[in-house]
């Protein structure tokens, strides 16, 4: 018996009891390789003694203080050391509790901006198919999955779909990795024209796309281009690197790769590592001023906003990731787990595609590799794959394709930066019998 609200009524789940660098350990004593970090959270593992200590420490100074009143030492610092590494432009720092929060804020600080100039005319976003932002109200309108917004469409605003940078899918055979990633940005122009220029606030997109489609980068140049656009129309551009920034790239932000700055960045997952529950939204000076000097105010806030000790276990993650080198780890493990990936499933049947940016690595399965023809949904290939791989002591996370064969059935891997060439070969080890034995 049980008194929890679990995600679903039918399913049972193990009790998770311990945590040890790149494993889960759950009540029964049964070790499961963490290769997703659940959503892409734990960026660091479990149970690391700096971390540990670090919210220890906080707690015994001071656990919690509200953001109306006091500012804090922890915040402060976690600010400074976002907003100094940076892309160029974003200055200031505002602390949520998690991914959806921090987009949700991203929307209305969009909003308040052009109010703030005195268009308020512009209120329309802009976001793509196949993306997910969040399950709060304002997150989930702009989020690309049609079923997780049917149930709530009465109390969502309206927002425009744009179609995605897909190469593996939307390339044409005739078209280079390039002409395709300025046809794919050019639909964003289309749906600006569309709506009318002067209603549009923002445009919102995950550089690297994460849940809803496993893991995919974008073409070449196709978000300069998208900044060329906003830039054009003076729409801000909002990155979400709630699963695919603090590093999970092998960059600390996805989009220094793209060599673009945002207007507004926000992050969650990795930035906390699963420690504490933790987001920050990163605004460029331009909007921080444009509402320090005119209301004065964001009409926003949560009772959680740089919670002490939230920043407190954020900020001795970062810092590990920068003392222990763990980006260059990063990039060297991505490329070796690609690579034993490629070995294993290169010519698998069922594999359509294999690919990422360093410790974000996606697998796209397909009912027959030349036709890229997805599975049925019905089969529900993903929760097969995913009860085989829990059953081999592995945690990776796979998501179901579309009834309209917009795309496949993937694998999403995720694992800790501090994994090495063992934890690679359990990993693909294990993968390679879940997808086997569920196929
Ligand atoms: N944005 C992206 C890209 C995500 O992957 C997620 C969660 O999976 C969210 C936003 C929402 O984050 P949270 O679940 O912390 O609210």
């Amino acid at each position: 018996m049980s008194y929890v609200f679990p995600r679903h009524s039918k399913a049972r789940y193990p009790v998770a009891c311990g945590g040890q660098g790149a494993y889960l350990i759950d009540r029964d004593g049964r070790r499961y390789l963490d290769a997703s970090g659940g959503a892409a959270v734990s960026s660091l593992g479990h149970g690391h003694p700096a971390v540990v200590s670090a919210i220890k420490a906080q707690v015994d100074r001071l656990a919690y203080a509200h953001s109306g009143f006091f500012t804090t030492e922890p915040s402060e610092a976690l600010a400074e050391h976002l907003v100094t590494r940076a892309p160029e432009g974003l200055a200031r720092v505002y602390f949520v509790s998690g991914g959806s929060e921090a987009n949700e804020t991203a929307l209305k600080l969009a909003r308040q901006y052009h109010l703030e100039r005195g268009e308020e005319g512009r209120h329309h976003f802009i976001a793509r198919q196949q993306s997910y932002h969040g399950n709060t109200l304002g997150a989930l309108a702009v989020g690309g999955s049609v079923a997780r917004r049917a149930p709530f469409q009465p109390l969502l605003m309206p927002a425009s779909h744009i179609a995605p940078c897909y190469a593996y899918r939307h390339q044409a055979a005739d078209e280079t990795e390039e002409a395709y990633g300025l046809r794919a940005a050019d639909a964003l122009e289309v749906e600006i024209q569309r709506v009318g220029p002067e209603t549009v606030a923002g445009f919102i997109a995950e550089p690297v796309v994460g849940a809803t489609a496993g893991v995919v980068p974008p073409a070449p140049g196709y978000f300069k281009r998208i900044r060329e656009i906003c830039d054009r129309h003076g729409i801000l551009l909002i990155l979400d690197e709630v699963m695919c920034g603090m590093g999970r790239t092998g960059s600390l932000y996805a989009c220094e790769q793209d060599g673009i700055a945002p207007d507004i960045l926000t992050c969650a997952k990795g930035l906390g590592g699963g420690y504490q529950p933790i987001g920050a939204v990163l605004a460029s000076q331009s909007i921080y001023d444009t509402i320090a000097e005119g209301s004065g105010a964001f009409e926003h806030g949560f009772t959680y906003i740089g919670h002490a000790t939230a920043c407190a276990a954020a900020l001795a993650v970062q810092q590990t990731i920068e003392t222990d080198d763990l980006l260059a780890n990063v990039r060297r493990q991505g490329t070796a787990l690609r690579e034993a990936l490629d070995a294993r499933f290169g010519n698998h049947h069922h594999v359509g595609d294999i690919r990422g940016r360093g410790l974000f690595i996606g697998l796209e399965l397909v009912a027959e590799r030349a036709s890229k023809e997805p599975f049925d949904p019905d089969l529900k290939i993903n929760a097969k794959i995913k009860q085989r791989a829990m059953a081999e002591g592995l945690i990776c996370y796979p998501g179901g394709g579309t009834a309209d064969g917009r795309r496949g059935d993937h694998v999403l891997l995720a694992p800790p930066f501090i994994i090495g060439p063992d934890h690679i070969a359990e990993l693909v080890d294990k993968l390679g019998r879940a997808v086997d034995g569920a196929l």
